[in-house]
């Protein structure tokens, strides 16, 4: 039997005018800013009118290490937010909005896959409502000012070797990692380095996703270093008087965005963040508000539960005051093969063996994700292939962990397939067992947040971090940072540094190459490993496959 494509079955999707969708929440036209018939912004004297409801469940869903395809975690949290409506359940999605860099890259769409998508699809992987755009022009806005200020005279003696604010395009282009900015005569400034980062990596994506309102959005976006004095002080986005002007530009972006998923379900798509350098969690101001007017809201990290699911908990939720009540770690029978050894060409044949031995990586994340204090699920995101057999050994493993598994079909049947996992997460969320407490408090020096993650979750021996690192720890202590979050940049395929050690390997160490503060998102940035914070295009990039066909349809979108 083929398979629809993911494209093809959104196509067909009977979408709903949004107004209905909005009508499920409570949410009345009047409320709703309309994007076209299928998508709408909330407004905010809305959001302000639902501060006083009580909260509903908080539902993360991470994931196993992943292998390169990802492993279903925005496709199984769009099957469980169905699958919560269809027994009954007031719930809401909120997920990511799409880069464009990814889309026309290698990894594909963002809004789910087979029979639990979002739509409309083609709009979300798109150009969608423009948040994106607002936030590439409003980066753009700085960094023009920057470079205006040294032109006209350089009154805050800023040291032009010393920028630190990068631009930002929206857009895999490893053309412009590294560039010299200025060049062509006086008049046009000062010859310098510079470069150029993915949109979704610039600071102000983390801000707009982690601040309450336009005020607190106001105020980050003035905390942001853009530069150093040779004196080595730090030039504010606040000093180069930008953050008024930004905020303008992000006045609309800041709102949240209604869509629907295939099943007329109400789904929140804002924000998206890298998941490296920054926190990999759709906005604050979307969690917060779904959760004042569903009772169940289920929200997912980036990358694995080693990367996503700590940084959800230990910045996400300890900035926003969220406490999640279920935590559901989504598997593959694909992915345990692989942490098994398996090589990727090989994953179709039936290995127990293999999945037994990649249950290592399964059940450490358990374990993990159990120290939160959060009950822990998993979710076996049933590919056409698993035979029963794989299937029947991740559901004994797990249940040697303390946990359960239960196996979803969402991707092939919709809410039906996901009825099951639907229907026990809600007696999970609902009973209250939840005791969330982040890993480490705001109080602990940042070397020890940093020592703290490496051992406790990486399982590593300990975090290796040469003088100059903790020197400039220290400063920053000193300065007054000293009580921000740690955000961790390193690899999401393996709990160590090393992309190629899959499994529970132990006996590492976790080298931190660098450390970066991001003041106006709120956390410290630990580089362990390489990071990329502008992607390149493959040999052969998606874009070439994508067109409009004779209907004016988009194909090749997946
Ligand atoms: P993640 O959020 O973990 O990165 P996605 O949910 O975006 O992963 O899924 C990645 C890709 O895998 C999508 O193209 C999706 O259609 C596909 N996919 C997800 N689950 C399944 C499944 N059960 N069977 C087949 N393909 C799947
Ligand atoms: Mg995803």
């Amino acid at each position: 039997m083929g398979y629809k494509t993911d494209i093809e079955i959104a196509r067909e999707a009977n979408k709903k005018p949004i107004q209905e969708i909005g009508a499920k929440l409570g949410i009345s036209s009047d409320d709703l800013l309309p994007y076209g018939h299928d998508k709408a912004k909330v407004s905010q004297s809305f959001i302000n009118g639902v501060q006083k409801n009580k909260n509903g469940k908080l539902i993360l869903v991470t994931a196993i290490n992943p292998t390169p395809a990802g492993e279903g975690k925005t496709t199984t949290t769009v099957g469980l937010g169905d699958g919560l409506n269809r027994i009954g359940k007031k719930a809401a999605v909120c997920i990511r909005e799409a880069s464009l860099g990814p889309n026309f890259g290698m990894k594909g769409g963002a809004a789910g896959g087979g029979y639990a998508q979002i739509v409309p699809m083609e709009d979300m992987n798109l150009h969608f409502t423009g948040d994106f755009h607002a936030i590439t022009s409003a980066h753009s806005l700085l960094s023009a000012m920057i470079d205006n200020h040294i032109y006209w005279g350089n009154a805050l003696e800023i040291d032009i070797r010393r920028v630190v604010w990068r631009r930002v395009v929206d857009m895999n282009d490893r053309a412009l990692r590294q560039i010299t900015a200025s060049l062509g005569g006086v008049a046009n400034g000062f010859p310098r380095e510079a470069g150029f980062d993915i949109t979704v990596a610039s600071e102000v994506m983390a801000i707009l996703c982690l601040a309450k309102d336009l005020k607190d959005l106001e105020k980050r976006l003035g905390d942001m270093i853009v530069a150093y004095r040779r004196d080595r002080s730090p030039v504010f986005a606040r000093d180069i008087k930008a953050d008024g002007a930004m905020t303008v530009l992000l006045k609309d972006a800041m709102q949240p965005n209604l869509v629907q998923t295939l099943e007329n379900n109400p789904a929140f798509v804002h924000g998206g963040p890298f998941a490296n350098i920054a926190h990999g969690c759709n906005s604050v101001i979307a969690t917060t508000t779904a959760l004042k007017i569903a009772d169940y809201v289920v929200t997912e990290a980036g990358f694995g539960a080693d990367l996503g699911a700590e940084k959800f908990m230990n910045i996400k939720c300890r900035k926003a005051g969220l406490s999640p009540d279920c935590v559901v770690l989504v598997a593959t029978v694909r992915a345990m093969k692989m942490n098994g050894g398996v090589a990727k060409g090989d994953l179709g044949a039936e290995n127990v063996d293999a999945v037994n031995e990649g249950c290592a990586n399964l059940g450490r994340h358990i374990g993990n994700l159990k120290s939160f204090g959060v009950p822990v699920i998993v979710a076996i995101n049933h590919f056409v292939t698993d035979t029963d057999a794989e299937v029947q050994a991740v559901k004994d493993y797990v249940a040697t962990q303390g946990s359960e598994a239960i196996l979803s079909q969402h991707w092939e049947h919709g809410s039906k397939g996901s009825e099951a996992l639907a229907t026990r997460v809600a007696e999970i969320a609902d009973s209250g067992v939840s005791q969330f407490a982040p890993l480490y408090r705001d109080e602990m020096p940042l070397a020890e947040k940093i020592q703290t993650i490496a051992k406790r979750i990486y399982r590593a021996d300990e975090a290796l971090m040469d003088q100059k690192i903790r020197d400039q720890l220290k400063l920053w202590e000193d300065q007054g940072y000293g009580n921000l979050p740690v955000c961790m940049a390193k690899t999401q395929y393996s709990f160590s540094t090393d992309p190629t050690l899959r499994g529970a390997p132990t006996g590492h160490s976790v080298p931190v190459r660098e450390v970066r503060l991001s003041a106006g998102a709120g956390f410290i940035v630990a580089v362990c490993g390489e990071i990329m914070t502008m992607p390149g295009l493959p040999r052969v990039p998606s874009a070439e496959n994508i067109h409009l066909n004779d209907d004016g349809q988009i194909e090749g979108l997946f």
